[in-house]
């Protein structure tokens, strides 16, 4: 059980005040033993009351979505970061921290995604979980994050599925008395992970062989291009400042006029202005918007993780397979 440091009597006071309606039944030493408990964690740091559901918070909305899947109506899941957001590089608030204090549980992607996360937990006396824990990890081949991992694991729905695992194994931990729930939805969403997975596969399986090249923004796409055998083609290998050098674009410039790429793509989190410089100096197409470090709102076009998956395969598939591209933004 790697990577799962349960650091504070919160969970162990919630245990105690969840059993406790059982538990008075059974005589007043329990009583005085909840009461000493949660003395001892201070009350309720949550503010929640003892009756409120546990709270887990998610540094990404990608994250987010998954684990409500697999939390069901029993926890209340929240992420850090808003749709949208820069995730690499993020900068908490101090309203970050504040709501980070008052949860019972934080997951993080970990394979140092989240720059920032190390610091932000360090001052918090709450647990925390990794849950890319166990993934078989890429490296990056390029730039200076060469040999580092690549942190977007959850680009391949297999990936997720271990996720998955670890989100049970968490929430389990931190609320055992619904750990069968979790283990069951966990189950049902797994299956939809497959599913997933494989539809993105059938789909992408229909770009012919010489426009199986996937150029994008950030080397983002490492872990799905693998799944469905396209060649990965990245401006920059990680979100940093550093990024987009005439270096880099100079680059990709080479690739696409050398491979005759009819179509490149950038990501929803980045300005795609590095990219449209490559669409003028090469006239590929602009392929579309894909998403990987952030789910739109609601009401956008990938406002869960599967519809992630869907989104992209379809704008790739569209804008590599078919010439006749209907429509691009
Ligand atoms: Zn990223």
């Amino acid at each position: 059980m790697p990577n799962f440091l349960f650091r504070c009597a919160k969970v162990a006071a919630r245990t105690f005040a969840r059993g406790s309606a059982a538990c008075r039944a059974a005589g007043a030493a329990v009583v005085v033993l909840l009461t000493l408990s949660l003395t001892a964690c201070g009350g309720d740091a949550s503010g929640n009351g003892g009756n409120e559901k546990p709270v887990v918070l998610t540094t990404f909305t990608v994250l987010a979505d998954v684990a409500r899947n697999v939390a069901g109506d029993k926890l209340t899941v929240e992420s850090i970061t808003k749709a949208g957001a820069e995730i690499h590089g993020y900068e908490p608030t101090p309203g970050d921290i504040r709501k980070a204090s008052k949860a019972d549980l934080i997951l993080d992607n970990g394979l140092n995604l989240e720059a920032w996360f190390g610091q932000f937990v360090e001052g918090l006396d709450v647990p925390h979980a990794v849950v890319s824990d166990g993934v078989q990890v890429m490296d990056i081949s390029e730039d200076s994050y060469q040999g580092k991992p690549n942190p977007h694991a959850w680009m391949s729905p297999v990936n997720v599925q271990i996720y998955v695992d670890n989100m049970v194994k968490a929430f389990s931990e931190l609320d055992p008395d619904n750990a069968e729930v979790f283990r069951s939805n966990g189950d049902a969403y797994k299956a939809e992970l497959q599913a997933v997975q494989d539809e993105m596969k059938t789909r992408l399986a229909g770009v012919p062989e010489p426009q199986r090249a996937l150029v994008t923004c950030e080397g983002a796409f490492s872990y799905l291009a693998r799944d469905a055998g396209l060649r990965e083609v990245y401006i920059w290998a990680v979100n940093a400042e550093q990024q987009a050098t005439p270096q880099q674009i100079t680059r990709a410039i080479e690739y696409v006029k050398a491979n005759k790429v009819p179509a490149v793509f950038c990501e929803s989190t980045v300005s795609d202005a590095p990219m449209q410089q490559v669409v003028g100096a090469t006239g590929a197409k602009f392929g579309g918007t894909l998403y990987v470090d952030s789910l739109s709102e609601a009401d956008g076009p990938v406002p869960t993780y599967l519809d992630l998956i869907r989104h992209d395969a379809d704008v790739i598939t569209k804008a590599l397979a078919g010439a006749s591209a209907k429509a691009s933004p």
